[in-house]
């Protein structure tokens, strides 16, 4: 199928969390809520779920609540917010489920990243005011990976005791997490980001935090979060975690490999090129901009070559430039030549070295026939 590149925007579902979530669409379909024997074993089997991905962030398994991914659990927390007539901080490089979800609401400070990516917690902090009630600050940015110091926001939240919210959809295993050594009250996290199936995902919600249920109806999720569970999709979900957990360390350091060994050749072998983004970055996230290069013409150069690489977010289609470009304040004549591309581990060095070759190619045949 081709080198994909694409894995922020989603990622193939590992065969052993298809297989999981097959015997619960076939044998163990028994909705979780009723009486009998085979209904409380799936009951049981969701409470496993949760502990392992309760565990797996330092997390308490009351804590964890299942939703329909990302756009969902963001949209839980900034609602809650809003709700309560509060004056939330968030920034403007935030994914649009937390920026579309505020767009109408006054009572908000959008804190800039710097040229970078990065969010300054000193900022954070002048933004504060007396009614503030959010902090909203993502783990790691979607577009051009950057690592927020999301551990220096939460300690310093905690002098103020605002609440803290961290979107840690693409960072959730992927790099460690620690809700704990974070500070953070709020966490969410989707699970078709790290090998899991599409449409499942959690809200991390500290028993401090007091927010009010999302979806009302049935007592599920603790009464927060009624409906009758998409019971394959958490078993999977909480798989994938499990197997994206163990392997993470080695993961990272092929990741890191790869990353390095493009980046740097990349950078010295075609002109006038530049890595958006900052150092502390996602293992499997590159994301470059070509001089005078038209960035779509590029991408649809890149698939016939059979790499599959994006623009940036895949929720952010079309010729419009990034907004997160935009905010890191990408030059003019290099903006509309931006491709991201994110690895997967299952990637090879000689992989790696086709899409240099390829890439260089390409750029240079785009540059010679503008
Ligand atoms: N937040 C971030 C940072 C994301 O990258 C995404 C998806 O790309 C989302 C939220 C939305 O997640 P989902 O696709 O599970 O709704």
């Amino acid at each position: 199928m081709g080198i994909y590149l694409d894995n922020a925007a989603t990622t193939y579902v590992y065969p052993e969390v298809v297989e999981i979530m097959k015997q619960y669409h076939k044998n163990n379909f028994y909705n979780p809520s009723a009486g009998y024997t085979n209904s409380r074993r799936v009951k049981e089997d969701i409470s496993a779920a949760r502990k392992t991905i309760a565990n797996i962030i330092n997390a308490e398994p009351e804590e964890i609540f299942f939703t329909s991914g990302g756009t969902e659990s963001d949209n839980w927390v900034c609602n809650d917010a809003m709700r309560k007539r509060g004056h939330i901080i968030t920034t403007t490089i935030e994914h649009k489920a937390v920026l579309a979800t505020l767009e109408n609401y006054g009572r908000k400070t959008l804190v800039p990243p710097d040229e970078k990516g990065y969010v300054s917690p000193v900022k954070i902090r002048s933004a504060i005011r007396n009614d503030t009630v959010l902090v909203s600050v993502m783990t790691a940015n979607n577009e051009i990976g950057t690592i927020q110091p999301v551990k220096k926001i939460g300690e310093m939240l905690v002098e103020y005791g605002i609440l803290f919210h961290t979107d840690a959809v693409q960072a959730f295993s992927h790099i460690p997490i620690d809700v704990k050594e974070i500070h953070a009250d709020m966490l969410s996290a989707s699970a078709h980001k790290f090998h899991g199936p599409k449409g499942c995902g959690f809200l991390y919600l500290s028993k401090d935090a007091h927010v009010d249920p999302f979806i009302r109806g049935g007592g599920q999720e603790s009464g927060k979060r009624a409906g009758t569970e998409n019971v394959a999709g958490i078993m999977g979900m909480a798989y994938a975690a499990e197997i994206s957990a163990n392997r993470m360390k080695s993961e990272m350091e092929w990741l890191n490999k790869i990353k390095s060994y493009m980046t740097d050749r990349i950078l010295k072998e075609i002109e006038d090129v530049r890595i958006n983004g900052g150092e502390e970055r996602l293992p499997n996230n590159m994301n470059f901009s070509f001089k005078d290069v038209d960035g779509s013409a590029l991408l649809v150069m890149l698939e016939i070559e059979g790499i599959y690489g994006s623009g940036g977010s895949a929720c952010n289609t079309g010729n419009k430039a990034s907004y997160v470009l935009e905010e890191i304040k990408v030059p003019e004549d290099y903006i509309g030549g931006s491709v991201r591309l994110t690895t997967d581990s299952s990637m090879t060095m000689r992989e790696a070295e086709y899409v240099v070759y390829k890439l260089k190619k390409c750029v240079d045949y785009l540059r010679k026939n503008k």
